[in-house]
């Protein structure tokens, strides 16, 4: 199988002073090339968490996670960072793009801490923006964007390094309807292209665009 993302036996428990929260009790989870897969649920269900031990951002308390044929369990940090800015593309709520540098600059950073080098990644920079109709606003801030656009060049920075995964968390949570729309048509021609992308929402009108489409409900997966 082309597998480019295995989840098996996930569970993750947070231990707090006075009490202990299973969050995920057993989540499976595998997912090729060229799908679009929407985990839905609401706030609180563990989405977020589940996206990050996808991401290695979190560990799980049990299960493994393998990545294009790594198990990332196995791998410390610094392994684990190198392997995240190569293979995989994250796209939070909130967009995260540093004020003080322009759409360009954003979106080229993780390209020129990959090493590669620098007049390639802002070509390839200048392209992302141009192919998502931004060609304009290369020298713009992330504050003289609309929050669609911010959304776009977070899209743009999360492909500089050309992932195989892109994870995306709650993208369109503070996106208009029109906004949303032109964001799931960016995530569908990604699909087409091949990659895989995984996004975590509560809404079920964003869900319908999966091509698998699964509930997360008291810790566990349910294929909708
Ligand atoms: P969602 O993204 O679906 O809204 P989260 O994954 O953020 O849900 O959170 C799931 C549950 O885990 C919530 O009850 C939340 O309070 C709890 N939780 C998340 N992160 C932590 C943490 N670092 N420590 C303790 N509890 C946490
Ligand atoms: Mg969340």
């Amino acid at each position: 199988m082309n597998n480019i993302l295995r989840l098996s036996d996930i569970a993750k428990t947070y231990f707090l002073k006075n009490e202990t929260i299973e969050v995920l009790k057993e989540v499976n989870l595998e997912v090729g090339k060229g799908r679009f897969v929407v985990i839905v649920g609401p706030s609180g269900c563990g989405k977020s968490t589940l996206l990050n031990i996808m991401g290695s951002l979190d560990r799980p308390t049990r299960g493994t996670v393998v990545l294009d044929d790594v198990d990332i369990s196995s791998r410390d940090d610094t392994e684990l960072s190198a392997l995240r800015n190569k293979k995989l593309g994250f796209v939070f709520q909130f967009h995260h793009l540093l004020a003080e540098f322009t759409c360009l600059e954003n979106i080229a950073l993780p390209g020129l801490l990959s090493g590669e080098q620098p007049r390639r990644v802002y070509q390839r920079a200048e392209h992302l923006l141009d192919e998502f109709g931004m060609a304009d606003k290369v020298n713009r801030l992330p504050e003289q964007l609309s929050g669609g656009e911010k959304q776009r060049v977070a899209i743009a920075r999360a492909l500089i390094n050309d992932p195989l995964i892109i994870l995306a968390d709650e993208p369109a949570g503070n996106l208009d309807e029109g906004n949303t729309n032109k964001l799931l048509e960016v995530f569908l021609g990604l699909k087409n292209e091949g990659k895989a992308v995984i996004l975590v929402t509560h809404s079920l009108d964003i869900a319908k665009t999966g091509t698998d489409v699964y509930n997360l409900r008291e810790g566990r997966l349910y294929a909708m």
